[in-house]
């Protein structure tokens, strides 16, 4: 499957997405063009053909979770999912509760969905992380009250693969009589997950980070105790009366095969990304004096490294390195560059941000593209810290 030679860039950035496994391909390819049908047609083989497709991929999906099949509603990406989960949830119960809790180093799109809610409303805490990433237990404790419909703490963070409690935050809020939501798009499938050992009570899964295609993504909500949420999409009531629209079989069909693999191939797959990730921060360590990692190096996906190079320029070094498709935590905010906000939260400072990058490795990634690109990577920071270095002294 790795087709990769040194003419083409390193693909280094596994949590910004995934290629979609050649296995997946095939299992979606007869539902574009042989069984067609609409899942929703219930008069005609055509339509059958395409809901079984779809009901074996929920089934799939939910097993990978420890969830029942109908627990499982389709959407289109973990984005979707967060926000019918936090909108949906508040919006049910503003009446009697009116509070919601996250966290500082959410995915933009769970603090996006909450500044919405606080313009509607909505009360919101967004509780701070250790240097090292994670939640405090108790402060989750203290932030709960009763006026608390929803607890929203994402499972791996995107930028530092940190792995939050969730079997502990999960315990807390079901004490307390709050929902549990957890936005799990970049742990499905790199760690495993157990919705009920965890008391999870809606999770968020997105296609394109676990080797599915783009575009489909998953709310688990659970049934029992029930989760009750108000749709934001409305039409035809599919998806339980939770997500109305048209399903699109090759795509739930896609992220059905996605979870079935990464149910078989989690463990083995885990134990040599960790190997590689071993050597990758081993390598640099041995040329290069200064490297931090930023957030927990335990509790942490193997297939995440972010790292911190003394004074380096990270955006610099990636310009000079377009061989390597590595990204840093920065965003592009119309005219300027922006630090992370995910390592702020840690503590970093502007400069050690900008000095960070996220490596993301996984399904494909070769020990000779690792060792290519830690040959590169202290190539290009020690080029970057000899002309600070000249710079300086000037
Ligand atoms: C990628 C990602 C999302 C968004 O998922 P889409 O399916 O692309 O909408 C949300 N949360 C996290 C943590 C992610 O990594």
């Amino acid at each position: 499957m790795n087709t990769w030679t040194p003419d083409s860039p390193v693909y280094l950035d596994y949590q910004a997405t995934t290629p979609t496994d050649r296995r997946v391909v095939e299992a979606m390819l007869p539902f574009f063009n042989e069984k067609f049908g609409n899942p929703h047609s219930d008069s005609h083989a055509f339509g059958w053909q395409a809901e079984a497709g779809v009901e074996e991929a929920r089934a799939k999906v939910a097993d990978l979770i420890g969830a029942e099949t109908r627990e499982i509603v389709f959407t289109s990406g973990a984005t979707e999912s967060n926000n019918l989960a936090l909108k949906g949830v508040a919006d049910f119960h503003r009446q009697r509760r009116n509070h919601v809790v996250t966290c500082l180093t959410e995915h933009k799109c769970v603090l996006e969905a909450a500044h919405r809610l606080e313009g509607q409303g909505i009360d919101v805490t967004y509780l701070p992380v250790g240097g090292d990433g994670l939640i405090d237990l108790e402060q989750v404790s203290n932030a709960l009250g009763d006026k608390t419909a929803l607890v929203s703490i994402m499972a791996v963070n995107n930028e530092i693969g940190v792995i939050q409690p969730l079997a502990e935050i999960g315990a807390l809020c079901r004490d307390r009589g709050v929902y549990f939501h957890t936005d799990a798009a970049q742990a499905v499938g790199k760690i495993p997950l157990d919705v009920n050992a965890m008391s999870i009570d809606l999770m968020s899964i997105s296609g394109h980070k676990v080797y599915g295609p783009m575009g489909v993504g998953v709310l688990y909500v659970r049934r029992r105790p029930r989760v009750r949420l108000t749709a934001q999409i409305d039409g035809g009531g599919q998806e339980r009366g939770m997500r109305s629209g048209t399903l699109a079989p090759p795509l739930c069909v896609g992220l059905g095969e996605a979870c079935a693999i990464a149910g078989r191939e989690m463990k083995d797959e885990a134990e040599r990304l960790g190997l590689l990730r071993d050597r990758l921060l081993d390598g640099l360590r041995k040329h290069i004096a200064d490297v931090t990692v930023n957030g927990d190096m335990e509790r942490r996906i193997p297939g995440n490294l972010n790292l911190a190079f003394d004074r380096i320029d990270a955006n610099a070094l990636l310009k000079n390195a377009k061989d390597l498709a590595i990204s840093t935590g920065s965003a592009c905010m119309s005219a300027s560059i922006e630090p992370s906000y995910v390592l702020h939260a840690l503590g970093l400072d502007d400069s050690r941000a900008f000095a960070s990058l996220r490596i993301g490795l996984g399904r494909y990634t070769t020990e000779e593209e690792v060792d290519y690109a830690v040959g590169r990577l202290v190539e290009e920071i020690k080029r970057l810290g000899k002309a600070a270095a000249i710079a300086g002294a000037a």
